[in-house]
């Protein structure tokens, strides 16, 4: 019998393995792949994903897998152009963009260290429940058998496409349509830091990753069946055409991959928790990549659900249930902002002239660059820019101004 059974070992899954083990309960992650593997996701980590894996003594093993710190970016948008970097969170001025076939294990090895059992290869097919009802373990497939394994919490971090989720009848709580559709390869020999290109019906992105230079374009997902019919000239040709100066350094560089996408990227809230599960990462809430906060959210949903049902591990279930019921109040309060400035950013349409008129004003001020770079990176909101001097004057616009200011 173990504490908690984490069904999915990536970010998600094992970040909240490792919260856990190191609380000293008794974790076992099942996943149906193996590591060292890719999975379809790009890698920026902001700061406050960066700060996470810092409060976990993680930071300095990324740093050792050679992936460059992240110390400038650089936004354009109807011949605005944005430059600098935020203040960050907890002494973290850096973002970074690791590979997910090199963070992913990193995670699960740390979780290892800390006590969670982790099997790899391992599906779960069915979840077990008690005679009220409640999930108290979980079936799977592995090595060629079935198994059945017991805990008192199933926790699905699996992924948006969730058996657990599926399995529980997690309810969708909030739901918006697809907005997007992504493509995205690597480059060698095309230095970049964090390179951002928006206009009407495009976004255009470059990020150092590992040993390479990623670029990374979106389309409207009403484009998606043309788009995909020939990836590879829409691709170039977005880049060519939302970001011109990039495109002319990708001639003297060399592409080293494959091109990836996907037109699949859904936008929900499910319900958190129920009796005897819960749900963490895009298992439980997911959104369009284009505001690059998968990670950084799976981390924070990791220390929050750790946080809420620690202590309540071995007591009364009811007492368990009540704190999914906090956590997963907690997660909505927290990862709403996030989520509905995603959908204002993955709509890609066009500027309106207020929000162009605000960025010009951002442009010629480095302190308010630098706050803007925050709220890129979700670590400051709109107001944080109103309660600047600079700014108070036209606080009588707020309203205005703050709804046209989807933080990217
Ligand atoms: C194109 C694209 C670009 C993105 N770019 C970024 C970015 O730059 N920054 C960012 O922060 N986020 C980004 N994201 C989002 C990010 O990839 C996700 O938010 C993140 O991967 C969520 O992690 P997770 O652990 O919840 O789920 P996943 O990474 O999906 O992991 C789920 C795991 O569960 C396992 N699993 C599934 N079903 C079962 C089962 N039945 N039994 C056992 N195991 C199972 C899977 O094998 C998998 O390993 C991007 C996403 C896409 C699609």
């Amino acid at each position: 019998m173990f504490d908690v059974i984490v069904v999915g070992a990536r970010v998600a899954g094992s970040a909240t393995a490792l919260q856990l083990a190191r609380a000293g309960h008794r974790v076992l992650v099942l996943d149906r792949t193996t590591f060292p593997s890719d999975t379809l996701s790009t890698h920026l980590i902001h700061q406050p994903g960066i700060a996470a894996l810092a409060r976990w003594d993680l930071l300095h093993d990324l740093q050792a897998t050679g992936c460059p710190p992240i110390e400038r970016v650089q936004y354009e948008v109807a011949g605005i152009r944005l430059e600098g970097c935020g203040r960050g969170v907890a002494g973290q001025r850096a973002a970074y963009a690791p590979r997910r076939h090199i963070l992913d294990p990193l995670l699960a090895e740390a979780a290892a260290k800390a006590g969670a059992e982790i099997r790899q290869g391992c599906r779960v097919t069915k979840l077990l429940h008690d005679s009220t009802g409640r999930v108290v373990g979980v079936e799977a497939s592995y090595a060629g058998k079935t198994i059945r394994e017991h805990a008192r919490l199933v926790i699905g971090a699996d992924g948006m496409r969730s058996t657990v989720a599926d399995l529980s009848g997690a309810t969708a709580i909030t739901q918006h349509p697809r907005l997007t559709c992504a493509y995205y390869s690597y480059w060698q020999d095309l230095p970049a830091d964090l390179e951002l290109y928006e206009a009407p019906d495009s976004w255009v992105a470059a990020v150092a990753t590992n040993q390479a230079t990623l670029v990374l374009t979106y389309f409207p997902q009403s484009r998606f069946e043309e788009v995909r019919a020939d990836a590879e000239r829409h691709h170039l040709q977005q880049v060519r055409s939302s970001a011109p100066a990039l495109y002319e350094r990708m001639q003297a560089a060399t592409r080293i991959e494959r091109l990836r996408g996907t037109g699949d990227q859904q936008n929900y809230f499910r319900q958190a928790a129920g009796r005897g599960w819960a749900l963490v990462g895009d298992a439980g809430h997911h959104k369009d990549s284009i505001t690059a906060r998968g990670i950084s959210d799976a981390f924070l949903q990791a220390e929050m659900l750790a946080k809420h049902v620690g202590v309540h591990l071995d007591r009364d279930p009811a007492l368990l249930d009540q704190a999914l019921v906090q956590y997963g109040a907690e997660r909505d309060t927290t990862l709403l902002p996030g989520y509905e400035a995603t959908l204002a950013v993955g709509r890609l349409a066009e500027q309106p002239a207020s929000r162009l008129t605000l960025l010009r004003r951002i442009q010629q001020d480095p302190e308010l660059t630098t706050i803007y770079f925050d709220m890129v990176a979700g670590a400051a909101t709109i107001g944080d820019l109103f309660t600047t001097k600079l700014l108070a004057s036209t606080n009588r616009n707020r309203p205005d101004h703050a709804a046209n200011l989807p933080c990217p």
